[in-house]
Order: structure tokens, then C-alpha cells, then sequence
């Protein structure tokens, strides 16, 4: 039930009380006024009644003291009977003496025979009413010669305390009503506050931590409202750092490089961070609370983490992760500690060595490559000295062939030497942006280019064909680009049978401009296109060598179109041809 409900209830059940207790006691108290008076009344009408007997000779004048009784009777509206002390009525104001019983044993009438004055309050069979009864001793000469008893009907009290219970009752209900009204105003004024306060508790309760208490009426109430705000303060700030500081190392946690992994003592998952789940190829929502068993499939960090947790202590390793490509992780992991200091899981560090170990690999395989690329003309130039420097094998006849084949060693390592210091002169020049970039009329270039390998192009009957807009113009360093350009032409004569073509095209595609070198060669499968921009890459490495190619010409022209702020890109058809394309933005 409301609070408000109970206190007015309580107010009202006490003033109903209240009303009741007055009701009562008035009742009573007007009863016992009331009858003090009929009984005085009696004793006066009695006395007087006696006081005129006294000189009577009762016997004698019976049937005058009768008539006296009922005269006395009529003018005082007052019962009266007069009895000798043998109990024998002899008048009455309302019956006949002669046919009343003894009055000897009314217990007024024996109590005015021993002297005093008898009162008795009785139901009267003769008149059928509750009647207050009143006798007294009538003596002469000291001896009791008669008893006189004066009687009034009680009920008279009733009817007169009736009509004072009817105004009792009236004046009651009216204060009742306006008890009521104001019970119920002080029962809200007490209950409404804490209706709000409980409300506004139930707010805070919910969450909403800006709910704030109205100040009360009362010195109580507005300290319990008081306090009540100032708790809701308090939490509202603490919320809020706790939020913010929680914002933040959700932001740290997840900007974080390194991929973070917790996981409790049985290897379930407790957290991991965006670059956590990147790298494991998780979702970061659904692997909480999962098994590292079931939500990565690889052996090598499941035993990892099993071994951080058992060891408790620090611990260091690098996985494969065998997934759409192969990935490198280093894993680093601690124990996680509770702030009593007790082990409940493993934290681990992962980080992506993939690119490490790739350019750790294409270092290795350069160096290789260079050796091995430059160790096959040396060794050509050996065995051509030894030969001739040895009597026992050389053939002066033979001297032209070998001084030609060792002129054409010396070609070669001088061209993979100077592929090579073009290579890493421009890969050096970019680095420190040292390569200039001016506007230049890209047709000319491209026709510069062309002009180059004219000859070579006509020894095979390869027509070599430029086709560009004559106001094509870029930033660019003119030499690196014919350079580049230069390289494809080569390839493209290089690869393609006789009396094929080549055209050389320059556009201008939204805000680049392209140039495009296709041929009708041989073309190159597809296996083979990712890679033929990496140094020494060969499709056919005899083949190549033959044509004095150096592995280095495609990796070139992509570091000169990078140089540009550009791209460099193949697409061919096997048996069809092949299309270079270096796409550089015009500004
Ligand atoms: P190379 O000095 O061997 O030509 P490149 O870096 O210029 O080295 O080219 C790499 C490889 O790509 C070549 O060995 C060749 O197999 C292939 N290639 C390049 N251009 C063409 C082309 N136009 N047609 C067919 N194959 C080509």
C-alpha cells in the first residue's frame, strides 16, 4: 500500500478514535449529570411531600393521602407512593393503592425503613419503563411513620441525551470531514518528498545518473534530499571517470599496432584487441569467452600459450599462421597477475614480422641473385683466361673466339653492374626525394625513346609505332621516364618475333597520363605477371641471357614510375602480346 494510504489512514483511524473517546466520555458524564438531577429532583418532591405527611394521620386519612399523592402527582409529573412500614401501600399517584402489592422488599423502601435515603434504578412491570425510584422516611416524634417515594421515568434522559448524541454525532462527522481533508494534506505532505526521492532513487537505480531530488519542505526531508543529490553526484563522477578512463584504454587498446591477446588460466579468451583479431582472422564480438582451441586453429600458438601459462613467466617465440597468405607473428607473452598478485592467464604480444621476413628474404635473394648473376660471366672470363693463359690448351686460332666471348662477359657483368647502380641510384634518389620532376612534353620523350631502339627494331623488321596527343604534358623527369620507357621498347623487341609490332601510346585517362607499350609477342602466363617487377625475376631465365637481358629492366621502370608518384602494370595474353602500361598523375 502507498505510504500515503498508510500515514492517512493512521491519521484518520486516530482522529475517528479521538472522536470516539469524546463521544463516549460525554455520553457518560451527561448520563451521571442527568441522573444527579432527576435524583435531586426526587429528594426535593419527596421532602415535600413528606414534609406535608408529617401531620397526617396516615391510617386514618388514607383515602385523602391518595388523592393528595395523585394531586401531587399531576402537578409535579411525578410518580409518587406513599407506603406504611409494613410495606403497605396506602397512595399512588397512578394506581390503586388497595390493588398494589407489598412494597416492603422494593429495595428503596427497605433501605428508607433503616433511615436513610433508598435509590433504586429499575425496569417497572406496572408502566413498562426503566424508572429512577427515590424514597425517604417520614417520622414523627423520631419513629418512622411512612415511606415516600418519588419515581421519574429514566427515559426522559434518553430522548434529552438522544438529541445531545444527535448534535454530538453531527458536530463529530463534520469534524471527521475536516479531519479527513486535512489528514490527507499532511499525510501527502509528508509522503510526496519521499515519493519523489523514491522516484529519483529509481532513476538513478535505472542509470540515469543527472537525476536530481527537488528540495523539500522540513529540515529532514531536505537533508535526506540533500544527501540523496549529493550521493547521485558523486556516482554521476565516478561513472564518468570510470567511463572516460575506461574510453581511453579501449582507445589505446585498440589503436594499439601490436595485436593483444588475454586469455584466463584454462585458455579461454578474456580480450583481445582490433589488430589482435585482424591478425587471428577473429571476430573480436564472438571470440570472447571462446577456447584458443577452438577459435584458432594453429598448434604452434596454442602450445605457446599453454607454455606462457604453466610457466608463468615471460616468454618469446615466432609462428607461421598458414591462412589466405602466410603470416609471420612474433608472439611475446606474461603472465596476467590480479592486483593480490596470483596468476589467472597469459597475456601475449603479437606482432606482424611478415614484412620483416619478406624483406629479410627478398635481401637474402638478392644477394644471391647478384652473386649468382655475376658469378656466370666471371666464371666464363676464367675459364677464357686460364685457357689462354695456359700453353698446354690454347689455340692460337682459337684466340679471336675467345677474346669476342670475353668481350661479351665484359658486356654483360657491365650491364647487370650498371642495371644495378641505376636501380639503386634511383631507389636512393626517391628515398631522399632528390629526383627533380618538371614539366615536360611527354610525345617527345616517348618518341626519344622509340628512336633509340630504331635500329635494333629494324634488324628484326619490327615496326616500331608512337601514337600521342602532341600537347600530352607531366611532371616528370624526362631521362628517368625515357629511361623506363626505353626498357619496355628493349623487352618488347627483345621478346616479340620478326616483323611484329610495337606501338608506343600516350593518353590521358582522367588525371593520369598513360604509356602504353604493346606488343605481339610471345606474351607471359599469368602465374609469371605478380612477380616480373622483382629484380632478377625471369619467366624463361635462358632465354633472357641469351637476348643479354639482366632481370633488372622491369624492376627499373617500376621504381621510376614510383619515383613519379605513379604505377607501373602488365596485362597479356599468352601467344598474343603483352601490354606495359606506367600510369603517372599529370600534376
Ligand atoms: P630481362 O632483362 O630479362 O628482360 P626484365 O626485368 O626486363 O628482365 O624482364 C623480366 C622478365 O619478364 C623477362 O625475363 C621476360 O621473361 C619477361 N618479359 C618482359 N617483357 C616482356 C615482353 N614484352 N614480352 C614477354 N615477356 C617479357
Amino acid at each position: 500500500m502507498r505510504l500515503l494510504w498508510r500515514i492517512y489512514i493512521g491519521f484518520f483511524a486516530c482522529t475517528l478514535l479521538a472522536l470516539a473517546v469524546t463521544s463516549w466520555y460525554a455520553n457518560h458524564s451527561l448520563r451521571r449529570f442527568y441522573q444527579e438531577q432527576v435524583a435531586s429532583e426526587l429528594l426535593t418532591r419527596a421532602g415535600i411531600l413528606a414534609n406535608e405527611l408529617q401531620s397526617h394521620a396516615l391510617d386514618k386519612e388514607a383515602e385523602q393521602i391518595d388523592r393528595h399523592c395523585k394531586e401531587f402527582g399531576r402537578l409535579t409529573q411525578t410518580r409518587v407512593t406513599v407506603i406504611l412500614p409494613d410495606g403497605l401501600v396506602i397512595g399512588d399517584s397512578d394506581q390503586i393503592p388497595s390493588g398494589m402489592e407489598n412494597h416492603r422488599n422494593r429495595p428503596e423502601i427497605a433501605e428508607a425503613l433503616t433511615g436513610r435515603t433508598g435509590k433504586a434504578v429499575r425496569f417497572s412491570d406496572t408502566i413498562r419503563r426503566t424508572l429512577m425510584y427515590l424514597a425517604i422516611p417520614v417520622r414523627r416524634d423520631g419513629a418512622i411513620v411512612a415511606v415516600v417515594r418519588t419515581s421519574l421515568p429514566l427515559s426522559v434522559i434518553d430522548w434529552t441525551l438522544h438529541a445531545v448524541y444527535r448534535h454530538i454525532a453531527f458536530g463529530g462527522l463534520i469534524v471527521a470531514v475536516i479531519f479527513a481533508v486535512i489528514a490527507f494534506c499532511l499525510a501527502r505532505r509528508i509522503s510526496r518528498p519521499l515519493d519523489d526521492m523514491r522516484r529519483t532513487a529509481g532513476q538513478l537505480a535505472a542509470g540515469d545518473l543527472r537525476a536530481r531530488v527537488a528540495m523539500p519542505k522540513g529540515e529532514e526531508m531536505q537533508s535526506l534530499a540533500r544527501t540523496l543529490n549529493q550521493m547521485a553526484a558523486q556516482l554521476s563522477e565516478r561513472m564518468e571517470t570510470i567511463t572516460r578512463q575506461s574510453d581511453e584504454q579501449k582507445a589505446v587498446f585498440s589503436s594499439m599496432v601490436e595485436g593483444v591477446l588475454a586469455v584466463d588460466g584454462d585458455g579461454r579468451i578474456l580480450n583481445l584487441n582490433l589488430s589482435a583479431a585482424r591478425l587471428l582472422d577473429l571476430n573480436p564480438d564472438h571470440a570472447r569467452g571462446r577456447s584458443m582451441q577452438e577459435a584458432v586453429r594453429n598448434i604452434e600458438l596454442q602450445n605457446f600459450i599453454a607454455a606462457t601459462i604453466a610457466a608463468g613467466g615471460p616468454a618469446e617465440a615466432e609462428i607461421v599462421l598458414y591462412g589466405n597468405e602466410e603470416r609471420f607473428l612474433q608472439l611475446h607473452g606474461t603472465a596476467l597477475t590480479d592486483p593480490t598478485g596470483r596468476k589467472f592467464g597469459a597475456l601475449i604480444v603479437l606482432n606482424d614480422i611478415t614484412r620483416i621476413k619478406r624483406l629479410e628474404t627478398v635481401r637474402r635473394d638478392f644477394v644471391a641473385n647478384v652473386s649468382h648473376e655475376l658469378k656466370t660471366p666471371i666464371t666464363a672470363l676464367r675459364g677464357c683466361v686460364e685457357t689462354l693463359s695456359d700453353p698446354t690448351q690454347r689455340n692460337p686460332a682459337d684466340d679471336n673466339r675467345f677474346m669476342a666471348m670475353m668481350g661479351r662477359q665484359v658486356e654483360r657483368l657491365s650491364s647487370i653492374v650498371e642495371d644495378l647502380l641505376s636501380l639503386s641510384r634511383i631507389e636512393h634518389d626517391a628515398e631522399h626525394k632528390r629526383i627533380t620532376l618538371a614539366s615536360g612534353a611527354v610525345c617527345d620523350l616517348l618518341r626519344r625513346a622509340a628512336q633509340t631502339f630504331a635500329k635494333t627494331a629494324d634488324t628484326k623488321g619490327i615496326e616500331v609505332e608512337v601514337e600521342c596527343p602532341g600537347d600530352l604534358a607531366a611532371p616528370v623527369n624526362a631521362a628517368l621516364l625515357e629511361q623506363a620507357v626505353g626498357n619496355l621498347i628493349d623487352n618488347a623487341i627483345k621478346y616479340s618475333g620478326e616483323r611484329t609490332r610495337v606501338v608506343v601510346n600516350g593518353t590521358l585517362t582522367g588525371n593520369d597520363i598513360e604509356i602504353r607499350v604493346t606488343d605481339q609477342g610471345p606474351g607471359i602466363e599469368k602465374k609469371h605477371l605478380s612477380r616480373i617487377f622483382e629484380r632478377f625475376y625471369r619467366v624463361d631465365q635462358a632465354r633472357s641471357r641469351a637476348l643479354g637481358g639482366t632481370g633488372l629492366g622491369l624492376a627499373i621502370v617500376k621504381h621510376i614510375a614510383l619515383a613519379h608518384g605513379g604505377s607501373v602494370s602488365v596485362e597479356s595474353t599468352p601467344g598474343q602480346g603483352s601490354a606495359f602500361t606506367i600510369r603517372i598523375p599529370r600534376h
